[in-house]
């Protein structure tokens, strides 16, 4: 609930509204799990509360997986069916946005105490994805259901609260490109993004939304207002539509013109840039040629873009090769030297299948118990 249900629900109540903001800052800002906690509220009404059935829905965190290198994966559980998703902890992670951030931020200093100076929080937003891509783990699972507005921020709470992060001190960015599409579940999406900005207190300009390319939902994005919206990050994958819709089928849907098309409509902020996520796939989407032929699209769709090249993860059951280092390396060198702004991403967490595309591994497991 945002203040203004929490204020029809407090009002229904025969409270005043604005016990509304002091539940809101409790469950967000504080990030108080139990209604009785909430000690700002006159203890009758916090009893009322909790008689009737009121509860802080946070997402439980059942399962931590660490890597060696400090990255954390979460497997998270709803409330309403036990279905679990997975939620991803970078320290000092930027998922490639580090040409955006580094060393413009007066708050990147760094913090006494702190074992990180920032982070990444990668959070899901569907349970499994029903949209296919031949190279990615969570395709697998299908669809299994969408997750609620409060499922996705809860998410974000949750991973705050465990890793003691100070909002508006602490350097957190967060990435909707765990487990899902968002522009297929959008609605709760974009719920969720201004519960994080106006009740959580994260800055929509360290968040960043990855679609494959859903076009109507781009083209919902681009309506929304930029003050409150997050940077925008398209899955290209591909050289071209031939390639595209072989290893992302729902190219056939909304080829690559269609989502460099929808782009163009949204608004961007001062310096802001759209992110080209490239993920190289040995011997097929990896080859000189390939680069020339993106760097060639990326000029021609004249959008500030930039890319972001992710070596394929592996995973059980694709049959895909990981890029040899040398053609990661002469891809990045021959996007750079056409004049396109492109960076690396730094697998994080592979050895606990947490590095993109990872997602999928505990949930079956899980599944397999039960
Ligand atoms: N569904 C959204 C967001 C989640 S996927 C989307 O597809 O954009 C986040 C990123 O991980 C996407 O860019 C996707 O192409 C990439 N990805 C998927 N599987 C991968 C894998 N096995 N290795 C590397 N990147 C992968
Ligand atoms: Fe879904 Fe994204 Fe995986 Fe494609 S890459 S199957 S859109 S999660």
């Amino acid at each position: 609930m945002n203040v203004s249900e929490l204020g029809k629900t407090v009002a229904g109540m025969g409270e005043p509204s604005w016990r509304a903001r002091q539940i809101a800052e409790a469950i967000y800002r504080q990030r108080i799990v139990d209604v009785e906690g909430i000690t700002t509220l006159p203890k009758a009404f916090r009893h009322r509360l909790a008689g009737e059935g009121w509860r802080v829905g946070r997402p439980l965190i059942v399962q931590v997986f660490t890597s060696i290198d400090g990255t954390e994966r979460y497997l998270v559980q709803g409330e309403a069916d036990g279905l679990t998703v997975e939620s991803v902890w970078m320290p000092e992670g930027d998922e490639g946005e580090a040409g955006d951030t580094v060393g413009e931020d007066p708050e990147a200093g760094e913090r006494p105490g702190r074992r990180w100076n920032r982070a990444t929080i990668c959070i899901s937003s569907q349970v499994g994805c029903a949209v296919n891509c031949q190279f990615c783990l969570t395709a697998k699972l299908g669809l299994q259901r969408n997750l609620t507005a409060g499922e996705i921020a809860g998410q974000v709470v949750a991973v705050l609260d465990r890793q003691g992060v100070e909002v508006g001190k602490d350097r957190v960015n967060l990435v909707f490109m765990g487990m899902g599409e968002p522009f297929l579940n959008y609605d709760n999406f974009m719920r969720a993004v201004r519960l994080l900005v106006e009740e959580v207190g994260l800055s929509p300009q360290r968040m960043t939304v990855s679609t494959s390319g859903i076009v109507p939902g781009i083209e919902r994005f681009a309506e929304e207002p930029p003050e409150i919206r997050p940077k925008l990050a398209i899955s290209l994958n591909a050289p071209n539509d031939e390639v595209r819709s072989e290893v992302m089928p729902i190219n056939r849907k909304w080829p690559i013109e269609a989502v460099v098309d929808a782009v163009r409509c949204v608004r961007l902020r001062a310096k802001e840039r759209v992110t080209f996520e490239y993920v190289l796939l040995g011997g097929v989407t990896d080859q000189p040629k390939h680069a020339a032929e993106v760097a060639r699209l990326v000029r021609r769709s004249g959008l500030p873009a930039k890319v972001n090249l992710i070596a394929w993860n592996p995973g059980p059951g694709i049959p895909y090769a990981t890029p040899t280092v040398d053609a990661v390396e002469r891809f990045r060198r021959a996007l750079g030297a056409e004049g396109i702004p492109v960076y690396l991403r730094r697998p994080r967490g592979r050895d606990i299948y947490a590095a993109c595309g990872q997602l999928k591994r505990t949930v079956e497991t899980v599944s397999q118990q039960s």
